[in-house]
């Protein structure tokens, strides 16, 4: 069985950690920072076996020289990023398979807010680690991709099962939600799901993870038909001002 722990570090970054606990086996994903990774992995008595990175941006590689050397783990990136993430132990790219113990991940590459951006789909827990390519009624930054890049990669995970629960980098939900609710104001789904974020951000609860069934419904990035729509979206998202 995994079990999946979530960090918050930074001012709005999640880190996941990942233990198979028929292996004993431990991966952390998009270590910002190495602290309080290693401090979690005190509490919960681990020792880290793989870091995987989801792409290059130094909010999600930050930790990994010092997690390297303190726990001699392993590194796990996109083999086309091996320039810009030092020391690539197992380097991977869409459709291979990673295992973590008894738990497999498929790697589906996700170009569009940097190129070799990859994301890990453990099947059988149901679980999406996307890095900054989905997030909850958002996406990415085009910083390196172009829309239509960005778009075929949404479109990949738009048709993994809808129970699927997504682990995303960041918590921008709230602010991603109003802007969703610029754009798609009669939807009912949308404003409910606002409602209960409010909620939970007054509370200081994290929105994050969540499933892909309500991400098709609220999510407008997700939704667009073409990639020209999706441009015209993902513009309107940068210009946007809350
Ligand atoms: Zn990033
Ligand atoms: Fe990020």
């Amino acid at each position: 069985m995994l079990n999946i722990h979530q960090i918050p570090v930074l001012s709005d970054n999640y880190i996941y950690l990942l233990h198979d606990t028929d292996s004993n086996q431990t991966a952390v994903v998009d270590p910002a920072l190495a602290e309080p990774v290693l401090e979690k992995l005190n509490a919960l008595g681990l020792s880290l076996t793989y870091i995987l990175n989801t792409h290059h941006h130094s909010d999600h590689i930050g930790g990994n020289a010092t997690l390297k050397k303190v726990t001699a783990c392993q590194i796990v990136a996109a083999e086309s990023d091996h320039n810009r993430i030092p020391q690539i132990d197992i380097p991977l790219k869409e459709g291979d398979s990673f295992q973590l113990g008894s738990a497999t991940a498929t790697v589906i590459a996700t170009d569009g807010h940097t190129l070799g951006h990859i994301v890990f789909w453990f099947k059988a827990a149901n679980a999406l680690f996307c890095g900054d390519t989905l997030f909850a009624m958002g996406c990415g930054r085009l910083f390196e991709g172009s829309a239509e890049q960005m778009w075929h990669s949404l479109n990949k995970l738009a048709v993994l099962p809808s129970n699927t629960q997504i682990y995303c980098a960041h918590e921008y939900t709230e602010n991603n939600g109003y802007f969703a609710l610029s754009i798609d104001p009669k939807n009912a789904d949308l404003k409910a799901r606002m409602q209960h974020v409010k909620q939970q951000r007054q509370q200081g609860l994290a929105t994050v993870p969540f499933s892909l069934a309500e991400e098709l419904a609220t999510n407008p990035f997700l939704n667009a038909k073409t990639y020209l729509e999706f441009a015209e979206i993902r513009q309107q998202k940068d210009n946007f001002v809350n």
